[in-house]
């Protein structure tokens, strides 16, 4: 098997690939296919040619008629113990809304009706576009799944910004606050080209 390099100035390597999923050879070529433009692996016994592409995270913005928004503390790796928006990966023959309510009942318990496309990330170095939606809560009969340790309602004034899990998800309330002080609507399509910086504690150890 030929190493992996950087495909083009820019562009993150893609994951490491030892077999083939198709015929289970350990001969994998990393290379341009013909009439493509960049490398893939491509097993050297069946030919077949090993694509890779960005996952699509899906979520909702849930809103209270009250205004206050919906949170949910992590239970889980990474970010365990912060606040989040409720969202997860799309899964395969899913729509993007019926991912999105279904990721908001897993983690919050909660029903929404989704009204609107309100954010789209894209994240090049992670391989990830992230869409949130602005949803309606419908009820407050809501509460932690296994991967939240406790879901509340904030209002703005109480937002924890210094304890949010991702900076897709500062971004996405940034855009809801700054949005309802002007009368105005998403969408909100934006892209974050960097990885976040190490922590102090965590340099020179990675
Ligand atoms: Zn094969």
């Amino acid at each position: 098997m030929t190493a992996p390099s950087l495909p083009r100035a820019g562009l993150p390597a893609p994951l490491t690939l030892h077999f083939c999923s198709h015929c289970g050879s350990p001969r994998l070529d990393f290379r341009v296919p013909d009439g493509d433009s960049l490398p893939r692996y491509v097993c050297a016994d069946c030919g077949s040619i090993h694509y890779q592409n960005p996952k699509v995270v899906v979520g909702c913005l849930p809103v209270w008629d009250d205004g206050r928004i919906l949170l949910c503390k992590r239970a889980i790796e990474p970010r365990l113990g912060l606040w989040t928006l409720p969202a997860g990966f799309l899964e395969n023959g899913e729509s993007v809304i019926a991912g999105a309510v279904r990721e908001t009942v897993e983690e919050a318990g909660a029903r929404v009706e989704v009204q609107d496309l309100h954010t789209l990330i894209s994240l090049p170095p992670i391989h990830q576009v992230y869409m949130m939606f602005r949803a309606q809560l419908l009820d407050l009969d809501f509460g932690p799944g296994p991967e939240s340790l406790e879901v509340r309602l904030f209002d703005e004034a109480d937002v924890p910004w210094d304890a949010l899990a991702f900076r897709t998800i500062v971004r996405t309330l940034r855009n809801f606050f700054l949005d309802r002080k002007r009368g105005a609507t998403g969408p909100h399509l934006s892209s974050i080209e960097r990885r976040p910086p190490l922590p102090p504690d965590l340099r020179g150890a990675a």
